[in-house]
C-alpha cells in the first residue's frame, strides 16, 4: 500500500492544523501560508515555549480550540489572558500539554516545528497517532530514527519533509516512492546542497573570533539561532545527512553533499540513467512548507517567483571537512550506529547553547561534540525512554568538557 494516498478524505474537506513551535521561525511561516488558504487549513493548536505574548497575540488572530505552553509557570498568565480577550481557547502546558495538541482526534496534520531534542516526544507521538506529520524538527529523526519510521509504518501516518533539502528531494523523487521508502531502484544518489554558511570563505582565525551575531548571519536563510549556528558550523549539513538517510533510506555512501553559495537548487535525486533532477526556488521556507501542507496538489505559498534573468551564476563546491569538522564528526556518528547520532545531537545542543551565550567560541563546539564522541556510545536504545536516558548522559558529558576543560582552557 502506498501510504502517501491514505488520506484521500483530507484534500476534500478543511484540514485541521496543530503547530507545534508556532512562535518560531517555521511556525510564522507556516501560519503565514495557511492565512492565505481559510477554504483549507483551519488551526487547530497552536504552542509555545517560553513567548507567552506573542503565543496569546497568535491565539487571537488564529483563534485555535487549543494553546499549549512548554513552561508551565506561563500557563495561567496565557489561560487568563485569553479569557480576558473573550476567547474559548483551552490552555494545557508541558510535555504532556504538547503531546495532546499533537495526538488529539480532530487533527489532521502536525506541524513538528519545535527546535531541538525538546520536539521528540510530540513529534513521536504525532507519528504514532497516524497524523500526517510535517516534519521540521529534523532533530527527532537524528535521534530516534527506527523508533520514528517504526511509529509510521505501524499507524499508517504520514512523513512529510519541511526541511527545504528534504523537500525538494522528496519533489525529484520517482511518483509512489519517497519519504520512508528508499525502494526506488533506479536512484543511484542523493545531492544535498548546502549554501556554506556564512563562515564560507572565512579562515579559521576569523571563525576562532567569531561571535553569535556574526555566526547567525545567514546569507541566505532567516532562521531561528540554534539552526543558523548549525548552519555555520555545518553540523546543520550532516544533521540533514543523518535525516535522510531515514527519510529515504538510502546508506551514506549514496547521499553527498555540495556546497552551493546561492541556494536556488534546494537538493537533487541522480538516477541510474544519468538524469539529475533539482528542485529550484527562491529560498524561502514557505515553499517546502505550502508542499508538504497541500501534498500531493500544490498550493500558492506567497514566495517570489524565480528570475533567471538576475541570477549571475550557479556554482558547486566540495565541503571542506578540515574547517568544518562538524560534518565530518555527523558522517562518523552516523556510521558507528547505536546512540552516536543521539550524542552527537545533544552534544551539539549544549554547544550551540554555550556559544550562544559567549561561554565558549565558535570553534570549540566541534571539539565539543568530539570529546562527547570518544566515549562508548554503541548502546541500541530500543524505547524512547533509553533515548532520553542517553541524551541526558550525553549532555551531562558536554556540560563537563566545557566547564573543566573548553573553559580553564580559554582563560
Ligand atoms: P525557532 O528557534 O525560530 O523556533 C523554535 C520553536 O520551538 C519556538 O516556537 C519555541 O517556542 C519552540 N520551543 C523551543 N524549545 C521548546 C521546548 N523545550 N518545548 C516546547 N517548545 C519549544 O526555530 P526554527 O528556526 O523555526 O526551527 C524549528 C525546527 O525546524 C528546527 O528543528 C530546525 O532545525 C528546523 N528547520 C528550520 C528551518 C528554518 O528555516 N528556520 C529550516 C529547516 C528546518
Ligand atoms: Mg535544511
Amino acid at each position: 500500500m502506498d501510504r502517501h494516498r491514505t488520506f484521500p478524505g483530507v484534500l476534500s474537506t478543511v484540514k485541521t492544523v496543530t503547530l507545534l513551535g508556532a512562535t518560531g521561525s517555521i511556525g510564522r511561516n507556516t501560519l503565514d501560508v495557511i492565512q492565505r488558504h481559510p477554504d483549507r487549513y483551519r488551526v487547530f493548536a497552536l504552542t509555545a515555549n517560553e513567548r507567552v505574548e506573542e503565543l496569546i497575540d497568535l491565539c487571537a488572530s488564529h483563534r485555535p480550540d487549543l494553546a499549549v505552553i512548554g513552561n508551565p509557570a506561563h500557563a495561567a498568565r496565557l489561560a487568563a489572558e485569553l479569557k480576558a480577550r473573550g476567547l474559548a481557547t483551552e490552555v494545557l502546558a508541558g510535555v504532556e500539554g504538547l503531546i495532546a495538541a499533537a495526538c488529539d482526534t480532530r487533527v489532521d496534520a502536525v506541524m513538528a516545528a519545535i527546535v531541538g531534542g525538546a520536539g521528540l516526544e510530540p513529534t513521536l507521538a504525532a507519528a504514532r497517532a497516524g497524523k500526517q506529520v510535517l516534519l521540521a524538527n529534523k532533530e527527532a529523526l537524528v535521534m530516534a530514527g527506527q523508533l520514528m519510521l517504526d511509529a509510521v509504518e505501524t499507524s499508517g501516518a504520514a512523513l512529510l519533509p519541511v526541511d527545504s533539502e528534504h523537500n525538494a528531494i522528496f519533489q525529484c523523487l520517482p511518483p509512489g516512492t519517497g519519504a520512508t521508502r528508499g525502494d526506488a531502484p533506479s536512484v543511484t544518489r542523493l545531492l544535498l546542497t548546502a549554501s556554506g554558511g556564512p563562515f564560507r570563505t572565512a579562515s579559521l582565525d576569523t571563525m576562532r573570533a567569531a561571535t553569535p551575531d556574526m555566526a547567525c548571519a545567514h546569507p541566505n536563510w532567516v532562521m531561528g539561532r540554534k539552526i543558523s549556528i548549525d548552519s555555520a558550523t555545518l553540523m546543520n549539513k550532516g544533521l540533514e545527512v543523518i535525516e535522510a538517510r531515514w527519510l529515504f533510506g538510502l546508506p551514506l555512501d549514496r547521499i553527498d553533499v555540495v556546497v552551493h553559495p546561492q541556494s536556488v537548487i534546494h537538493s537533487m535525486v541522480e538516477y541510474v540513467d544519468g538524469s539529475v533532477l533539482a528542485q529550484l526556488g527562491t529560498p524561502d521556507m514557505r515553499t517546502p512548507i505550502a508542499y508538504a501542507l497541500a501534498w500531493p496538489q500544490r498550493i500558492a505559498s506567497g514566495s517570489a517567483p524565480l528570475d533567471f534573468m538576475k541570477l549571475s551564476a550557479l556554482t558547486f563546491e566540495a565541503p571542506d571537512l578540515a574547517r568544518f569538522p562538524c560534518l565530518a564528526l555527523a558522517y562518523a556518528a552516523l556510521r558507528a550506529g547505536g546512540a552516536a547520532t543521539i550524542a552527537l545531537n545533544a552534544a551539539n545542543e549544549i554547544a550551540v547553547a554555550a556559544f550562544l551565550a559567549q561561554r565558549i567560541r565558535f570553534t570549540d563546539i566541534a571539539a565539543v561534540v568530539e570529546a562527547v564522541l570518544q566515549r562508548d556510545w554503541s548502546a541500541r536504545p530500543g524505547g524512547i525512554a533509553q533515548v532520553r536516558a542517553l541524551d541526558g548522559e550525553a549532555r551531562r558529558h558536554a556540560q563537563e568538557q566545557i566547564d573543566t576543560v573548553v573553559i580553564p582552557s580559554l582563560k
